[in-house]
């Protein structure tokens, strides 16, 4: 997978030494070489990964990394410091300054492209979740909700290392402000992994099991497979840390393990995981309000349309059962509107709802079709059996007056249905549509407040 990275450091050679490493990878590389260009081009050209120097004149790295992290639109591009080799207290600070990993100077190759290859796919991940929410912002079916600020604390944490003493110190390490659990087998670990949890750490050098087989098998885990993994590796073997970051680890906690490194990691981690699981939520609200019809909470008629052509070709052409299908319209429901107003109007529309919604069977799928027009469609339901539903449904609502205004008002409100099935061959869901309204239009002349089932 190819990148755009974002070079920034203030020596010339060390620019085009990294530039001519990673354009040899075919990588796309942009450079700055001080902190206020990196800004301006982080904002402007948007790259997916921005390789940071640590000591700049004037701003330095860290403040670079804290900047580009309080900016909504360039917090999500992942920051690899590089620093001095023997840079632990530099690591912490980056690390609190919100970069997601480093890089030691002078830089090895491998952990260059293991590092860029594991966050470019990362960050793809968070891509495609931002560019579906903001087609549904365009859209409008996403309120223009501010970025929660999404904290790294509090997060639920599984410890699986069978190692106890050091799962012992990183628990209770982490305790200070998350909720941190210890497995020490497998097993029982991956089905912890799939109650409520966050962050996963691993120690890939555990004794008594495969730490990166489990991290494999959480990520092909269709359940566990987005959650994030951290690996505690041991800092000079190499290998198993690029093993590591290839399975899709998302960082690595290198051990012995430093107290504030571990805990601003781990920060990392639960914030971008937060970050995640928040576009996802608004992009599940999204498709909830794309079906969903606003006064009543039914389905609405662009789903039932999208669910309906499916039902009817799987009855007439798959030879199952019937797709039975009501129109139901409410009667002289103008009335209520010019009598009390629409808002009164309203409240009956939301009370109907809930008394169709709650006549019907689970596999019914009761739809507004749009003003006082509603529709259940009812799977492999034959033509007789719809018309007694539709008849409990009818006596229901003519049955019971609609408490309006707080109770102040009751109104009896009838309705008329039109009932029909699929039939054989050449039926298709306009013409079962057409034939429902039909009779529900010979309701209407009928004297409505009744049911009329079509056979034909
Ligand atoms: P009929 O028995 O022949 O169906 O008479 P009707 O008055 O129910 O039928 P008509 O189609 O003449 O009027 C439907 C009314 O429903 C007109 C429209 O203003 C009202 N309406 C449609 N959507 C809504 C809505 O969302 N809220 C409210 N309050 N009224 C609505
Ligand atoms: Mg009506
Ligand atoms: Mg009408």
């Amino acid at each position: 997978m190819s990148a755009r990275i974002l070079v920034v450091d203030d020596i010339e050679a060390n620019v085009r030494l990294l530039e001519a490493k990673l354009s040899a990878e075919y990588y796309e590389v942009l450079t700055a070489s001080d902190g206020p260009t990196a800004l301006a081009m982080a904002a402007a050209e948007k790259p997916d990964i921005v390789l940071l120097d640590v000591m700049m004149p004037g701003m330095d790295g860290f403040a670079v990394c804290r900047r580009l992290k309080d900016d909504p639109e360039t917090r999500h591009m992942p920051v690899v410091l590089l620093t001095a080799l023997d840079g632990r207290s530099d690591r912490v600070t980056g690390l609190e300054a919100g970069a997601d990993d480093f890089l030691t100077k002078p830089i090895d190759d491998v952990m260059l492209f293991a590092r860029v290859r594991s966050l470019t796919r990362l960050k793809s991940v968070i891509d495609e979740l931002r560019e579906r929410e903001a087609s549904g912002r365009r859209m409008g079916v996403i309120a223009g909700a501010a970025a929660a600020r999404l904290g790294g604390t509090g997060g639920r944490i599984l410890i699986v290392d069978d190692n106890e003493r050091q799962a012992q110190r990183v628990c209770s390490e982490l305790a200070i402000e998350h909720r941190p659990i210890v497995e020490t087998d497998p097993t029982n670990a991956l089905i912890a992994a799939h109650g409520p949890v966050d962050l996963i750490i691993v120690n890939a050098a555990a004794k008594g099991f495969d730490g990166l087989r489990f991290a494999a098998q959480i990520r092909s885990d269709e359940t566990t497979r987005g959650l994030p993994i951290l690996a505690i590796v041991d800092d000079d073997e190499r290998q198993r840390l690029v093993k590591a970051l290839e399975i899709g680890v998302n960082d690595i906690l290198p051990r012995p393990i430093d107290p504030q490194e571990l805990s601003a990691r781990v920060r990392t981690q639960i914030r971008r995981k937060r970050y995640a699981d928040y576009l996802r939520d608004n992009l599940d609200q999204s498709l909830e309000l794309a079906v969903t019809d606003q006064l009543t909470g039914l389905h609405n008629r662009r789903y039932m349309e999208s669910q309906l052509d499916a039902l009817v070709r799987r009855a007439v052409v798959g030879g199952g059962d019937p797709v039975a299908l009501l129109v139901i319209d409410i009667d002289h429901f103008k009335k209520v509107n010019d009598g009390f107003g629409h808002a009164v109007g309203d409240e009956v529309l939301r009370e109907f709802a809930v008394r169709l919604a709650s006549n019907v069977r689970a596999i019914d799928l009761p739809v507004r079709f749009g003003g006082e027009e509603f529709v259940v469609v009812m799977p492999d339901t034959e033509l007789e059996h719809a018309h007694r539903i539709a008849e409990r449904i009818r006596l229901h609502v003519a049955g019971s007056p609609f408490r309006v205004l707080g109770g102040e008002e009751l109104l009896t409100v009838t309705i008329s249905i039109g009932v029909a099935a699929s039939l054989g061959e050449g039926d298709d869901q306009i013409k079962l549509v057409r034939r429902a309204d039909e009779a529900m239009y010979e309701a209407k002349v009928g004297g409505r407040n009744r049911v009329i089932a079509k056979a034909a």
